[in-house]
């Protein structure tokens, strides 16, 4: 199964997919990313951060499931650990803008596509700040983006509102249980239910 978690720059996309619970099975894909390390941000935990050179060259070989350009740096989800995540019978859990959220649903028309919105528009403007980890032309361009986002939110499966972490945490979840039980992905248990029969008396 593949979860997509999109939404604007400081919905709290971060803050609620760390919490998501680990029992569910979950496996958060890493991103590659031009991007400057924010303080605090691990190479290898948070993203992979490359050049330029390095990302065309992951494009070139076709290691990106997607890839997309946001405020000015590439972003891309590395293919193999999300393949293989998915193989294993994991929940891969992708944290990526719209764009790249709509090429990997042409690829993976079963994906469950979540939008993470912040309540307000004002409320958005306060996380970037206090993050602080933005200059005030970046969180512009950010809170820019988002209301530009608003239109492809249709092309979601389910829109969450991140006015609280426990209650964001807890509505994905049960996004999650709920799409287990869709009968295309319950064909071990068919599958089950029909072989019994050989045990009737
Ligand atoms: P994103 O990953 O979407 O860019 P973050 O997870 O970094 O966003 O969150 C942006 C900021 O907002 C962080 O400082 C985080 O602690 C804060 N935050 C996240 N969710 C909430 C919430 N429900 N209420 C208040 N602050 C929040
Ligand atoms: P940030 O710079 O705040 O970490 O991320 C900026 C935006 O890029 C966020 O909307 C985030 O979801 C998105 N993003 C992160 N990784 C990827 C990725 O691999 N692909 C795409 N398309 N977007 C990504």
């Amino acid at each position: 199964m593949l979860i997509i978690i999109s939404g604007p720059s400081g919905s709290g996309k971060g803050t609620v997919v760390k919490q998501l619970d680990a029992g569910l099975g979950y496996a958060l894909s890493i991103s590659v990313t031009t991007r400057e390390p924010r303080d605090g941000e691990v190479h290898g935990k948070d993203y992979f951060f490359t050049t330029e050179e390095g990302f065309t060259k992951m494009r070139q070989e076709n290691a990106l499931l997607e890839h997309a350009v946001y405020v000015g740096n590439f972003y891309g989800t590395p293919r193999n650990y999300v393949e293989e995540q998915i193989a294993q019978g994991k929940v891969a859990v992708l944290e990526i803008e719209v764009l790249g959220a709509l090429q990997v649903k042409e690829k993976f028309p079963e994906a469950v596509l979540i939008f993470l919105m912040p309540p307000t528009v004002v409320e958005l403007s306060n996380r970037l700040k206090g993050r602080n980890t933005e200059d005030d032309v970046t969180i512009e361009a950010r809170l820019k983006k988002s209301l530009e986002e608003v239109p492809l939110i249709d092309q979601y499966n389910y829109l969450v509102i991140n006015d609280d972490v426990p209650r964001a945490v807890e509505k994905i979840n049960a996004i999650v249980a709920a799409e287990r039980l869709r009968p295309k992905r319950c064909s071990h248990e068919i599958n089950e239910f029909v072989d019994s029969q050989k045990y009737l008396k």
